[in-house]
């Protein structure tokens, strides 16, 4: 059975990387979908992707997920259009990186803003929806680094750790409306991200950093959104990709110092490469 034949769903950050994959994927199995981002140039291009595929339905809206005006409008306008709204990817995601210390609070408030508001702003906007609905799936796009400490990512991590608690607990509440909750963990992923992160430490931009980052062996979204929709599909509390990742999150549960003191190596080392 297709799950998502003729179902309308919503995917923040569906212009690029990882919600192009699932906006792509969604619409290839019949969903509408709603491209929604803050670069409406490149949520144009893959809506054309999509619609030049015989039959596929994608139409793309711009939103800028840390207004929370932008976020009901966008929820608003959808439902008035397709009477329903059965999937909300809350999936738009940025970071600024960096030593604490190089960090300033306006750093604090734009990645908290997107990543966690933009989270809770897409759930309160829907949920009434789908409550009324009696039906409605949420994914809310976290990290790895929602789970397990990063390294030089203190805001990213604050963000992403508020958002896996917030997901799994509204899971519990949500199932009594019908409504089902996912938070979905990714580890290492080739998209944009890597280039658009500000990366605040000077040492972080040395060529030698830069080039240490660039030749790391990750897989791309296309590789990995199989694995994405079939944790959606089977309704996972947590879903991860790339699997092979997850050895971090139980090594971390089992040993809680050795990801910090791997760590504090690794940025030494990064502190002498420049
Ligand atoms: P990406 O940069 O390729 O895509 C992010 C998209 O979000 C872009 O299209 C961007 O325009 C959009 N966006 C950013 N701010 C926005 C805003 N205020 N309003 C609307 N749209 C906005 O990055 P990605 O890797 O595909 O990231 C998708 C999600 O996955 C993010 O939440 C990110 O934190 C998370 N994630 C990514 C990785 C990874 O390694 N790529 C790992 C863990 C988590």
């Amino acid at each position: 059975m297709n799950k998502f034949k003729n179902k309308v769903a919503i995917v923040t950050g569906g212009a690029s990387g990882i919600g192009k994959s699932i906006c792509v994927y969604l619409a290839s199995h019949g969903a509408k979908v709603i491209i929604a981002d803050h670069s409406l140039d490149e949520a144009k291009v893959v809506e054309s992707f999509i619609t030049s595929n015989n039959g596929c339905y994608g139409k793309a809206v711009y939103v800028d997920v840390s207004n929370p005006k932008d976020v009901k409008s966008l929820i608003e306008n959808t439902v008035k259009e397709h009477e329903q709204i059965d999937y909300l990817f809350n999936n738009a995601g940025i970071s600024v990186n960096g030593e604490f210390q190089d960090l300033n609070l306006k750093h604090w408030k734009q990645v908290l803003d997107v990543n966690l508001c933009g989270v809770i702003y897409g759930c309160h906007f829907v949920y009434p929806i789908m409550r009324k609905q009696g039906f409605g799936h949420i994914i809310n796009t976290a990290s790895l680094g929602g789970l397990i400490p990063g390294g030089l990512t203190t805001i990213y991590s604050a963000s992403k750790h508020a958002v896996v608690g917030f997901s799994l607990t509204l899971r519990g509440e949500a199932k009594q409306y019908g409504i089902k909750v996912n938070v979905f963990c990714p580890g290492y992923i080739r998209t944009n991200i890597q280039k658009t992160t500000l990366q605040v430490s000077e040492f972080m931009n040395s060529e030698k950093n830069k080039e240490m980052e660039a030749n790391m062996n990750f897989l791309t979204p296309e590789d990995c959104i199989d694995q994405i929709m079939i944790g959606v599909k089977k309704n996972r509390g947590i879903i991860f990709s790339p699997k092979k990742q997850l050895i971090y999150w139980w090594l971390h549960r089992l040993f809680p110092e050795l990801i910090p003191n791997i760590w504090d190596k690794m940025i030494r080392h990064m502190k002498k490469n420049i």
